[in-house]
């Protein structure tokens, strides 16, 4: 698990408001693009800093080259556990503060914005439990943070909240990525309500980005199953409208399912659902559990041990899979998985809180596990197990 929040250690006290609520992109020595003098923040690790960077980051262990900065420049310590920052990362030093956020790294193939904490759907497993705060100055952020991010960016996300919900604000972000970042796909989590009204979905397909992608939850194939799941009258019509209206527009669209326990029972009719009527969504994600957020308050009435819903998850990826539709499973080990469903397993979770238990050391397979969630320490199954086996041996054997 990596760190992306903390406190820096201290700074040079000249130059404080300067850096306060001050967004930096990361650089060291050897980098090429250390050119923005306005936001790069310097990587020091030997006494001959270059001049002119707006900050100069400096690790504990070696505070002492603190001194290598002129007096009127920012400087900062940061705590050891900030060593896998690297040229191209980008953090905010928060105002009237000592904390630091580090916001997108280069490295990393997760990079995730929550856009605002608002929404409209209330989900009995949000992992981001909604709050009705004006949280617009996000956006701003954002849009401000864009720019600085390198172009060669494989994929961006956007989540929420709702990110809809911006309106406008959300169609601005991804214009921004449109023209800064055009080689980088962008993912944008949504409950798909919005989608609904014609017009905005007419906008969002108006701005033309060569690879957006929206991944939208469809939990039942039964309106009330869906409704309680989101604890919302109406959400399921207006999301399979959304999804719809998405679709005329020729959108790319995702369908996430989350497993639990009032979803698992109708996965195989969910599957014949999306097969009959939106066969031509682009992806479908079947999704093992977080236990954070709401769910961790709804535990008894939404766990269920992963391997005693084999049977419904393997007869929905066959009805998925002969139809054609493109289907993945997230979050779940490989060692809770029935072994015919391991070729559509990915390792899905975000590097950033991704675990493993003490009983995968030695496992064969940990290499290609999608592992933990952090948040597994509150429930997680007792049957996990260290697979021995080979995995190629295994993997034909599944087969034949
Ligand atoms: S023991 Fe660990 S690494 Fe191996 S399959 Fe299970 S969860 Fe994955």
């Amino acid at each position: 698990m990596i760190n992306l929040g903390g406190r820096f250690i201290s700074i040079q006290s000249a130059p404080l408001e300067k850096a306060q609520g001050s967004l930096y992109r990361v650089t060291r020595k050897g980098d090429p693009s250390a050119l923005n003098e306005k936001y790069s923040a310097f990587l020091v690790e030997d006494r001959n800093p270059p001049p002119n960077h707006a900050a100069y980051f400096v690790f504990e262990d070696q505070k002492e080259l603190l001194n290598t900065i002129r007096s009127d420049q920012v400087g900062i310590v940061l705590p050891n556990e900030f060593r896998y920052l690297d040229s191209g990362d980008l953090i905010r030093v928060e105002g009237q503060s000592t904390r630091i956020r580090v916001l997108f790294r280069k490295a990393s193939p997760h990079n995730h914005f929550l856009v605002t904490e608002r929404c409209d759907n209330y989900c009995l497993m949000c992992s981001q439990p909604p709050r009705n705060v004006d949280d617009d100055w996000v956006i701003d952020e954002i849009l401000q943070m864009i720019p600085l991010i390198g172009r060669d960016t494989h994929e961006l996300g956007f989540t929420g909240g709702e990110p809809t919900l911006l309106g406008d604000k959300l169609l601005a972000v991804l214009e921004s990525c449109k023209s800064n970042l055009p080689n980088t796909g962008i993912h944008v989590l949504s409950n798909g309500r919005h989608f609904s009204d014609l017009g905005f979905t007419r906008k969002w397909a108006n701005i033309n980005h060569p690879d957006l992608m929206v991944g939208i939850p469809v939990y039942s194939d039964v309106s009330t199953i869906h409704d309680y799941v989101v604890q919302a009258d109406g959400a399921f019509d207006e999301t399979i409208k959304g999804i719809l209206n998405l679709k005329r527009f020729n959108q790319k669209v995702e369908v996430r399912v989350v497993l639990h326990q009032q979803t698992y029972r109708r996965l195989p009719q969910l599957a014949e659902f999306l097969s009959r009527n939106l066969l031509f969504v682009d992806h479908v994600a079947l999704m093992g559990l977080e236990i954070t957020g709401f769910t961790r308050a709804n535990l008894d009435s939404l766990w269920i041990d992963p391997t005693e819903y084999q049977k419904e998850l393997y007869q929905a990826v066959q009805i998925l899979d002969a139809s054609g539709i493109r289907t993945s499973i997230y979050n779940l080990p490989l060692c809770l998985l029935d072994r015919r469903l391991w070729n559509w397993a990915v390792q899905s979770i975000s590097d950033w809180k991704n675990e493993y238990m003490p009983e995968c050391e030695g496992c064969s397979v940990k290499n290609r596990c999608a592992g933990f969630f952090a948040s597994a320490k509150f429930k997680k199954s007792d049957r996990i197990a260290p697979i021995k086996e080979d995995f190629h041996s295994l993997m034909q054997r599944s087969q034949s």
